[in-house]
């Protein structure tokens, strides 16, 4: 018999009798080996198994494969997905795994902000140089492949913030091949719901879950999927091990619990989005309207050859300028001032006052965000509220 305090202190045994129903969390650093024989054989890789959980979690894993598989649905390709600390964590760690000293990776300049600064702040210090160009120009994105051999990443987002400009995801993915670059994607917009970057081509998708896929705003991780077998299980999972960027747990759970309900949610932030783009485009208040369902998108139509739908983002222009866009968010009673994106309210953004302040002027209008721009998460509540909203807050303004 064991004293009083040891009974306290020491683990119970796991009750394992029926399955449960809902995907267990594991909030365990580390796993028990029955014996030292078990221990070699899953240290050495001869038993699969878990070891510690900065290496592999049985939740963690369990929704990274889930993902994976989402994003190569209706392929007969086969996906790895690795799900990582945040949205950032997905990029950083995939460069890392993929680029070293005297690379250089080629993107567009309307990133998310944080993939932007990350490449001009940390991997340029570290040798890796960014070129920045209009990657829905293809003659000068080839031009550029071909006169700089040390490109080893073609890196995009599409559709991109806060105007929805697109890139051809299929061209691109086939530049990368012939000359040699691995071609990754931010499919944090669309979801594979409404967009398949895989299928059309490219090596990586990159994820922040924290987004749509969550669609809740309580939980921040992302993921990596990548077709690389191999390349996926060694370079990407190494580095997410070594620089310990892994998920936790509790966050992957929230994330299942959130993808539950991903295709319901979609569909209503896209019917949402369209109905709310319709109402604005009339409003005499409004300049211009981005969304890509508009015929007058200028991607519209790329949008609809690789895009199954065209998601919740949407932004608009005001005529008044700064002065009106602030008086508008000021105004606004329902509709939640927020800079994310993908919960299931409707979050607006005013750039210029807001996430952009400190943006050189010229610099963010050569990227869309112009003076009077509000950007809209559309959210899936009934519409008319959101409509009415905004209706309130246009009156307001005149
Ligand atoms: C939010 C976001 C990221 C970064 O994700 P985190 O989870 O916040 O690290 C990257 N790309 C896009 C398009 C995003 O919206």
């Amino acid at each position: 018999m064991h004293s009083f305090h040891s009974i306290c202190v020491k683990e119970v045994d796991a009750p394992v009798t029926t399955k449960s129903h809902i995907l267990p969390i594991y909030p365990t650093s580390s796993f028990v080996f029955e014996n030292i024989e078990q221990g070699i054989d899953i240290f050495t890789g001869k038993e699969q198994g878990h070891v510690y959980s900065r290496y592999g979690n049985p939740t963690v894993e369990a929704v990274a494969a889930k993902l994976a598989a989402l994003e190569v649905y209706g392929s007969d390709i086969e996906a790895n997905g690795i799900m990582v600390s945040s949205g950032m964590s997905a990029i950083s760690t995939l460069f890392m795994a993929t680029l070293k000293a005297g690379d250089k990776v080629l993107s567009q300049g309307n990133l998310y902000g944080g993939t932007t600064e990350l490449l001009q702040k940390i991997f340029k210090n570290l040798g890796v140089e960014p070129i920045f160009t209009n990657l829905r120009d293809l003659d000068q994105t080839e031009t550029i492949l071909k006169e700089n051999p040390t490109i080893k990443m073609l890196y995009f987002e599409t559709p991109a913030n806060p105007t929805l400009a697109c890139v051809d995801i299929q061209a691109l993915s086939a530049l990368g091949k012939k000359y040699g670059a691995w071609t990754a994607i931010d499919n944090t917009f669309p979801t594979p719901y409404f967009q398949q970057p895989l299928i059309l081509g490219c090596d990586f998708v990159i994820h922040s879950t924290t987004k749509f896929l969550n669609g809740h705003g309580n939980s921040i991780a992302g993921v990596i999927i990548g077709k690389d077998l191999a390349f996926m299980q060694e370079k990407v999972w190494t580095a997410m091990k070594l620089a310990g960027t892994n998920c936790n747990p509790w966050d992957a759970w929230l994330t299942h619990n959130g993808l539950k309900t991903l295709t319901l949610r979609m569909d209503r932030h896209q019917a949402n989005a369209t109905e709310l783009a319709n109402y604005l485009k009339e409003h005499n208040q409004v300049a211009q309207v981005n969304y890509l369902s508009l015929s007058d998108h200028p991607d519209h139509l790329l949008a609809k050859q690789q895009m199954s739908g065209y998601g919740g983002m949407m932004s608009f222009e005001l005529k008044g300028g700064i002065k009106a866009g602030v008086k508008f968010m000021s105004s606004l009673k329902f509709c939640t001032l927020a800079p994310t994106l993908g919960d299931t309210d409707t979050l607006i953004l005013h750039p210029a006052s807001m996430s952009h302040k400190n943006v050189d002027k010229a610099m963010r209008e050569r990227n869309g965000i112009t003076d009077g721009l509000i950007r809209v998460s559309v959210g899936i509540e009934s519409v008319e509220d959101i409509i009415a909203d905004m209706d309130q807050a246009m009156s307001s303004i005149q």
